[in-house]
């Protein structure tokens, strides 16, 4: 464009600036949510050279509306361009000929297709025409423009001139030009920005943390947003007319006061902010309100609720705050966030639309045409955006974004907002604090119906229900292992005899006895050892690091080791060890010298430890989750029932045996008088062999990762055929869930933390349906709470948190911890604890839970728990490290590894001189070598292992910046 050709070159309004960004931020090719589509039903004969004349002198008249918008060469701010001239994009369909129903699908298809055409923002311009006729008298015209240009209030006065020049084309110079949008930016430039600033910060002060209703992670949208449009009855717009007129408070402020409540209700807190559109039209510039342009500007607005104060109370605080910042209104939301910190405070907004653009109000008609009907489509990109149109009967659009929310979970929130207003016109003396944005009916149906799970829980331990087993089938296969065979006589007989050594040790109620054996028959036959002293087993993996093994020896502090001899870790002087390789390995010798050291067949009580599992925790020291027989017991009754096993059915184990599910592994088929085989961890990495271990073995049932399942789906999908398919631990793509469904005889997904015991909730998953992980198991049950601990509403993320008879008793010797983790149930009896996973869930409404993330910076990598700030931490204590961040990332086919970022502490000046070079070189090396041991030609990170017991590979550090 050269200068001749260029009218202006302007800055732009706060809004404008805004918008660019986001626009900018978001061209990633889906659809530009800030592109706004008008449409004017037309009745009578429309000559269309003539209104397409109107529109083009609208261009000529408006200078702004031409404008291009772009990145100023030299300093990088961003500009509108205005040209001179502009030729206006204008489009005619004539849809006539066809039948009324081939009419209006046409006519969406069109419409469709325009909106999601992009503007190019550097080519004005930002608007385009289109005519449809749909027959000789009606007319469908399709105004579609960047928001850039326009406000909702200039879209009235815009409408009103386009008829006014199509009725008198000839006044077209007679009509007085226009106030130039140039002088609202002059006024804009003459405020006084540090009065604003100051304003804002004050009136942002205290601040702690921002109100996001969807949530920190919530991702980028990826379609565009729908919307649900409600009318409140005239009853009910007629007492909160009657209402602002009695309290002195404005319909906008009841609107903003009832959405602030609801979004109090949705986050939990007190002290909520959500965004509102001002219109920005300056008092103090004359004919401001005739302008036609840019000029509302997006604000926050925070509402506070004190305790013991009047719901009227607040709300004439929410207005007065308003009201002393209606002054500093101009000022930009960028610049309002760079006072604050997290900077981004709010994801929801509320648009009070002052004008409604109802023909009625309009009042068109030129000549002898007709406007009969105005339509809209706009969006924001906000989550949840309320727009709010005044009338006998107030409308409300709430428009959501269709990734976060189902129609249904809008359609509850709208009845929400509906009864919060309600309660504004009605009761607006009642204290704040005390509304709840849940009706009783809901509460009770979240907390009580979804969580109907109470059942006998059985009074036997396992090792009651394992003796059963062996009196009814003596003979029938127990275990397989190595190539060799247990039945259940002899594997009674082998679990007996080590139990009389066990005990002899000191074994026995509230004894931990430490467990590190390969996967041989004679792991069953230690874990069913320990039980039957009634102590609890500690297992270990033997291919962990001898450091995590070191730390977890020295927090469980055994009474014994058993160990079958095949690692060297070196194990706690003064710790008596049983080496299974010294009992005679034939088990039929056991059956002679069953008796010695008798087998002491205690009968636990139900709270007895059955076992300590050890988790990761952020400190970088294991925690060891103390589960009582208890909750085993009834873990297993559940699976039980669930996973119907008997004589001839064989569970196939394929997780390591330092994670809690492998205990279901091995105990649900010896309670059931089934056959456990267990595979060995090189048949488990090497996905053909696992498969044809499947087929040899004739398992029935199998349980493993997403991880381990897609290796299998992907290229033996025929071993799955006939199985039941337990996967857990981590979250089930979609694309997966599919693959099972499709192979498997049958899919259940189970979800659960090892403080809650192996799995607390379970889906029987079908084909084509969506993922979730289902509903409380047997005794259990499950809140989805906000961060004041109060039920959020059915489709609203919150935290999960379980109770019931599956919790652990906490972490063994680590109160504190325990304290954090195992909070006072609200909901339950006296003394009830709940456990805070740190997951966050939804509910959906047809009673089934979605898992939606965490909270935190836990990762699952092939199911283990790894907290990226353990080894953060770890990676920081290198002295050459300055900062570290470690990160997840999924890889193309699903394999999740971890990357860790560092910073050197040697910071580098502007000469990267050789020597430097070098240093860096060898401290990165330095670094590597500390972190991660060789074993077997692969690098890994030395305290991670997964469940099915291969070490985690750590890609490099190849981020040295
Ligand atoms: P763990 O204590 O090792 O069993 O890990 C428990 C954690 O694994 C949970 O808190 C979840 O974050 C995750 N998890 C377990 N099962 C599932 C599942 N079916 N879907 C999604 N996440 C899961
Ligand atoms: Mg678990």
């Amino acid at each position: 464009m050269t200068r001749s050709r260029i009218d202006d070159v302007l800055p732009l309004s706060p809004l404008q600036e805004g918008l660019l960004f986001l626009s900018r931020y978001d061209d990633s090719g889906s659809d530009d949510v800030y592109v706004v589509q008008f449409r004017f039903d037309i009745d009578g004969p429309l000559d269309a050279d003539r209104i397409r004349t109107a529109a083009e002198t609208l261009l000529e008249r408006h200078p702004n509306l031409r404008a291009g918008f772009r990145q100023q060469r030299r300093e990088g701010r961003p500009v509108q361009v205005v040209p001179r001239t502009v030729r206006l994009p204008w489009d005619e369909v004539d849809l006539s000929g066809l039948s009324a129903a081939e009419r209006a699908a046409e006519t969406d298809r069109l419409l469709q297709a325009d909106r999601a055409l992009r503007f190019d923002l550097a080519r004005p311009p930002l608007m385009r025409f289109t005519l449809i006729r749909l027959g000789p008298r009606t007319h469908r015209l399709v105004f579609t423009h960047h928001h850039l240009l326009l406000d909702g209030w200039s879209m009235g006065l815009l409408i009103k001139e386009l008829f006014a020049l199509y009725e008198r084309p000839a006044d077209r110079h007679a009509l007085r030009p226009p106030v130039p949008y140039r002088d609202y930016l002059g006024w804009l430039a003459r405020q006084d920005e540090t009065a604003a600033r100051q304003a804002w910060s004050g009136a942002l002060a205290g601040v702690e943390e921002p109100t996001l209703v969807a949530g920190q992670e919530r991702g980028r949208a990826t379609g565009a947003p729908a919307e649900l449009v409600t009318d409140l009855s005239e009853e009910l717009t007629a007492a909160l007319v009657a209402r602002g007129r009695s309290a002195r408070l404005t319909l906008n402020t009841l609107v903003q006061g009832a959405w602030g409540l609801l979004v109090g209700g949705l986050t939990g807190r007190h002290d909520v902010i959500f965004a509102e559109i001002v219109s920005g039209r300056p008092d103090d510039l004359s004919g401001a309100e005739t302008m036609i342009g840019m000029f509302a500007n997006a604000l926050p607005v925070r509402m506070t609720v004190a305790p013991g104060e009047s719901l009227v109370a607040a709300l004439r605080r929410l207005q007065e705050n308003r009201g002393r910042l209606m002054p500093h209104q101009h000022l930009g939301l960028s610049a309002i966030q760079s006072l604050v910190e997290p900077a981004e405070l709010f994801d929801t907004m509320v648009i009070f639309e002052n004008y409604p653009l109802d023909p009625d109000t309009l009042q068109v008609a030129a000549g002898d045409i007709r406007l009969t009907e105005v339509s809209e489509h706009a969006a924001t990109h906000y989550p949840l955006c309320l727009m709010v149109l005044p009338g006998d009967r107030l409308r409300l659009r709430l428009s959501y974004r269709t990734d976060l929310y189902d129609r249904a979970t809008v359609a509850r929130l709208t009845e929400r907002l509906t009864a919060l207003l309600e309660l504004l016109a009605h009761d607006p003396d009642r204290p704040a604090a005390t509304v709840d944005v849940l009706s009783a009916a809901e509460r009770w149906d979240l907390l009580v119906t979804r969580n109907d799970t109470a059942r006998p829980v059985p009074g036997a331990a396992v090792s009651q229900l394992f003796a059963a087993q062996v009196r009814e089938h003596p003979g029938a296969v127990a275990v397989r292992a190595g190539g060799r065979e247990l039945t259940y006589a002899a594997l009674d007989r082998r679990s007996a005899r080590l139990a009389g050594r066990l005990a002899a040790l000191g074994a026995g109620p509230e004894q931990r006895v430490a467990v590190m054996a390969e996967r041989t028959t004679d792991l069953p036959a230690t874990l069913l050892a320990v039980l039957r002293t009634g102590a609890a087993y500690a297992p270990l993996d033997p291919l962990h690091p001898a450091e995590r093994i070191a730390q977890v020896l020295d927090d469980v502090r055994p009474v014994c080791v058993v160990t079958d001899g095949t690692t060297d870790v070196p194990l706690p002087a003064g710790v008596p060890v049983l080496r299974l390789a010294d009992l005679p390995a034939d088990p039929s010798a056991d059956d002679e010298t069953g008796g010695e050291g008798g087998d002491p067949a205690a009968v636990p009580h139900p709270d007895q430890a059955a076992y300590v599992i050890h988790t990761s925790g952020s400190t970088g020291r294991p925690k060891g989750v103390v589960v009582p027989h208890g909750a085993l017991a009834n873990h297993l009754a559940d699976m039980g029932e669930r996973v119907p096993l008997g004589p001839g059915d064989r569970l196939l184990a394929v997780t390591t045996v330092s994670f809690d599910i492998a205990a279901l592994e091995i105990f649900l088929p010896l309670t059931r008088g089934a056959a456990v085989a267990l595979a060995d961890q090189d048949t488990v990495l090497d996905p053909a062999a696992l498969a044809g271990t499947i087929t040899a073995c004739g398992a029935t049932v199998m349980q493993a990762t997403p991880t381990l399942w897609r290796t299998l789906a992907g290229d033996h999908p025929e071993a799955l055929r006939g199985l039941h398919v337990l996967t857990g631990g981590e979250p089930l793509p979609d694309d997966l869930a599919a693959a099972l469904t499709g192979a498997a005889a049958e899919v259940t997904n189970l979800y659960g933390p090892t403080e809650t015991t192996i799995w607390s909730t379970a889906a029987s998953l079908r084909p084509g349906a969506p993922v979730t992980i289902g509903r409380p198991m047997a005794n259990t049950r499950v809140y989805v709470l906000d961060g004041a601990l109060r039920p959020v509403p059915v489709g609203v993320r919150g935290g999960l948190y379980v109770a019931g008879a599956g919790l652990a008793r906490g972490y063994g010797g680590r109160a504190g911890l325990t304290a954090e983790r195992f909070v006072a149930d609200p909901f339950g009896g006296a003394g009830e604890r709940m456990y805070r996973t740190g997951d966050v869930a939804a509910w959906r409404a047809d009673g089934v839970l979605e898992f939606a993330g965490r909270v935190d910076g836990q990762v699952k990598i092939r199911g283990f728990r790894v907290e990226t700030g353990e080894i953060e931490a770890a990676l920081r204590t290198h002295p050459q490290v300055a900062e570290a961040a470690v990160v997840a990332r999924t890889e193309q086919g699903g394999t999740r590894r971890l990357d860790g970022y560092v910073v050197p502490a040697t910071a580098g000046g502007e000469s990267a001189s050789a020597q430097r070079e070098q240093d860096r070189e060898r401290a990165w090396r330095d670094v590597y070598d500390t972190l991660y041991r060789e074993r077997e030609g692969e690098p890994y990170a030395a305290w991670t292992s997964s469940y099915d017991g291969a070490p985690i590979p750590v890609a490099e550090m190849d981020e040295w910046r």
